[in-house]
């Protein structure tokens, strides 16, 4: 069975306590997945605070910079811990940069685990397809979960 990566623990233990079971059971399914193609699948964010938030979503419209996010602070799943992304890489290098069509090869791989362990995937967002970004799937709406957040500390 292929480890989890240092750099993916590190990443999962930012998230709220319950997504952090869900992310684990698909880290380990993507890591083999990854394997099969001769890469690795290392997570690469995960919380984000809102004011982290705020400071992505500037980049490109009022600061430097490519556009990464259409969410403002409070708009995001990182910013309630439910919420992570993946990048392919190959040793260091990192595969999203220099490979893309291998990457999103693997992408679509390893989000074919997603639903599985309870997450909705990216790729599968109609507008602004994001393949790196994995969220815990829930039915609330984006204004539900801000609330729940605000009021205890958690959306799940
Ligand atoms: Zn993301």
């Amino acid at each position: 069975m292929t480890a989890i990566s240092p750099r993916t623990l590190k990443n999962i233990a930012t998230l709220d306590a319950r997504a952090q079971a869900a992310f684990t059971q698909f880290a380990q399914l993507a890591a083999g997945e990854a394997a099969k193609h001769g890469c690795e699948y290392h997570m690469i964010a995960g919380n984000r605070s809102w004011a982290e938030q705020d400071a992505l979503y500037a980049r490109f419209r009022t600061a430097p910079g490519s556009r990464v996010t259409n969410a403002r602070g409070g708009y995001s799943n990182h910013n309630f811990g439910i919420a992570g992304d993946f990048g392919v890489f190959k040793g260091k290098v990192y595969l999203d940069e220099s490979d893309p069509r291998l990457a999103e090869r693997v992408h679509r791989a390893c989000a074919a685990h997603a639903l599985d362990c309870g997450l909705d995937w990216g790729g599968h967002w109609e507008s602004f397809q994001d393949a790196p970004h994995y969220e815990m799937h829930t039915v609330l709406s984006l204004k539900q979960k801000r609330a729940r957040f605000e009021q205890k500390g958690s959306v799940l």
